[in-house]
């Protein structure tokens, strides 16, 4: 007999609409309703793919406590599919919490491979994609020291995601443990009219991104540290 799914996680696009799947719009259609990080930017993309459905908030501030309702509808035969703002559903975006629920209670989900930052970055750096550790948004005060320390150690290549506010601050902090040398790769807007992927050393990306405003969506990939 085949499986019944619940949940689907459907990855939406980080910027280019046109970078959705086929399985993706049609697990959109087929599915009851959706739950979406903000249903504002969700139904307008909605729209775009002339998928008309009906939209359930769910987002770090109301997962907890819709999560037990979601759980008992599902039950009952109900199917979800989950979208956050852009990109993979659980990446830096909320699921995780519905995924572990919904294994829990042995329903059945699945995520649909698709669109997030991490890689794209992670293969236009030039860096070594064998290994790597996403360490999703740094802490912004407490701990960030500490975890810096930490990944200077690391010989794996290491994605964070940034603020653009944060970057060059991040990126100086960076110089004490990791040195002026590290090769730091900073992938901006991508897939988006202005992308841009600026590689070089931990000092020549600092000067590059001093020049301007430092504007848009920011991955930051580190190299390794080498033997
Ligand atoms: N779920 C998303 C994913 O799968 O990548 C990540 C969501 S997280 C809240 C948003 C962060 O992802 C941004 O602050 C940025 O670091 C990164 N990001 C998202 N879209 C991006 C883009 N088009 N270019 C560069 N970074 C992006």
């Amino acid at each position: 007999m085949e499986k019944k799914v619940s949940l689907y996680l459907v990855p939406t696009p980080i910027g280019n609409r046109g970078d959705i799947t086929l399985r993706a719009l049609d697990t959109l259609k087929k599915v009851d309703t959706l739950l979406a990080e903000d249903t504002r930017t969700s139904g307008l993309l909605m729209k775009h793919y002339e998928i008309n459905k009906s939209l359930q908030s769910f987002h770090i501030f109301n997962e907890h406590q819709v999560l037990e309702k979601l759980i008992t509808r599902m039950k009952e035969g109900e199917t979800f599919a989950l979208i956050s703002d852009a990109g993979t559903p659980g990446i830096s975006d909320p699921g995780f919490l519905l995924v572990r629920e919904c294994l829990k209670a042995g329903l059945f989900i699945e995520c649909l491979p698709g669109p997030t930052a991490l890689i794209p970055a992670l293969v236009n750096s030039g860096f070594a994609t064998d290994r790597f550790v996403f360490e999703g948004f740094l802490p912004h005060k407490k701990g960030k020291q500490t975890l810096l320390k930490k990944l200077a150690e690391e010989d794996r290549t290491i994605i964070v995601y940034e603020s653009p506010h944060r970057l060059l601050k991040t990126l100086e902090q960076m110089i004490e443990y990791f040195g002026n040398d590290r090769r730091v790769s900073v992938s901006r807007e991508l897939t988006k009219l202005h992308e841009e992927t600026f590689t070089g050393s931990l000092e020549d990306v600092i000067n590059h991104f001093k020049k301007k405003e430092v504007k848009g969506e920011i991955v930051l990939v580190i190299d390794g540290k080498r033997a």
